[in-house]
């Protein structure tokens, strides 16, 4: 198996064969997983380093998890309290970190391209977390994984993304992965929450969730990210459900099959009934969380053997 890239900034650097290789040997770490025994030795005697400039619960705890699993010296700074307050640059903090020879640098960070500018700085491999509005290559690679074992396969599926589009970076990297790898996407969702460049990626887009839900094998549903909006994007959250929270009238639409999914964290009876997102059969939102841990293990460990594989080549 081999995987060129020094850092995973982005789904958009990937070609599909670096894909499957990710979610392949994910899926032996989800078999790793669910036994008794969980541990690997793949970043043995590495240091890893997750600093989010951003909160986060489940990528927080989904890397620090993957990163104690495979063996590595799992660290978490917590930016949000320490030096960003007091002025220092992003930059400077790198430079500080890269003093501590870390191997592999998770960031979260609020501000698009902030990721790239500190994978230009250090050295060491470094995995974006989620980067603004950019991307979260992470989860992108998770909802393939949750969609090739639910599909049995990642091409020619009907997807729709549903919500608001604009703001999220889960939305761009599954747009390119998905695209990647031939199915057709559907984007649903108000005007207002549309990317204005959007033609540009070949997709279908629809303003009404019931013609744009018809037939399709996967229903992905995106949180309303109210922290990114600075204007009157909704008239209400009442009527936003309305219009585009994910109901069972809503789902009849889609194929009897299709599965739903959710990045989260949720906002129940806003974009999803509670209900749905609970219901086993048609709900993978549990199962996105565990291929999370697993398509991190798969990332980590990849970076870290071509990292191995660099300083051995620069050492002789
Ligand atoms: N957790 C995802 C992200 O960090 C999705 C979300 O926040 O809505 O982008």
């Amino acid at each position: 198996m081999t995987f060129s890239h020094k850092h995973l900034l982005g789904i958009e650097h990937l070609h599909p064969r670096d894909i499957t290789a990710i979610l392949d040997l994910a899926d032996e770490y989800v078999d790793l997983n669910r036994r008794a025994e969980k541990h690997a030795d793949a970043l043995r005697g590495l240091t890893q380093v997750n600093m989010f400039f951003e909160n986060s619960t489940r990528t927080q705890a989904s890397f620090e998890l993957a990163g104690k699993r495979l063996g590595a010296d799992v660290m978490n700074m917590a930016m949000q309290a320490s030096s960003i307050k007091k002025g220092e640059t992003l930059i400077d903090t790198a430079m500080t970190l890269n003093a501590m020879h870390p191997d592999l640098l998770v960031v979260r960070h609020p501000h698009s391209g902030a990721v790239d500018l500190l994978a230009q700085k250090v050295n060491c491999a470094v995995l974006n977390a989620g980067d603004g509005r950019h991307e979260h290559p992470t989860q992108a690679l998770l909802d393939a994984l949750t969609i090739r074992r639910a599909k049995g396969r990642l091409h020619r599926l009907n997807i729709a993304i549903c919500g608001d589009i604009a703001h999220s970076r889960v939305a761009r990297s599954n747009l390119i992965l998905l695209g990647k790898m031939e199915n057709r996407i559907r984007l649903i969702g108000p005007p207002t929450l549309m990317p204005s460049q959007i033609s540009e990626f070949g997709v279908e887009v629809y303003d009404d969730m019931r013609e744009g839900l018809q037939d399709v094998d996967v229903v992905m549903m995106l949180r309303l990210q109210k922290e990114r909006m600075d204007g009157g994007f909704i008239p209400s959250e009442r009527e936003y459900y309305h219009r585009y929270g994910l109901d069972a009238e809503k789902l009849a639409l889609a194929k009897p099959d299709a599965i739903v999914m959710h990045p989260g964290p949720m906002n129940r009876g806003v974009e999803i009934d509670g209900t749905i997102a609970d219901d086993i059969n048609r709900s993978v939102i549990q199962e996105q969380v565990e291929m999370g841990v697993a398509v991190r293990m798969a990332a980590m460990d990849l970076l870290a053997r071509a990292l191995k594989a660099q300083r051995l080549a620069e050492a002789g």
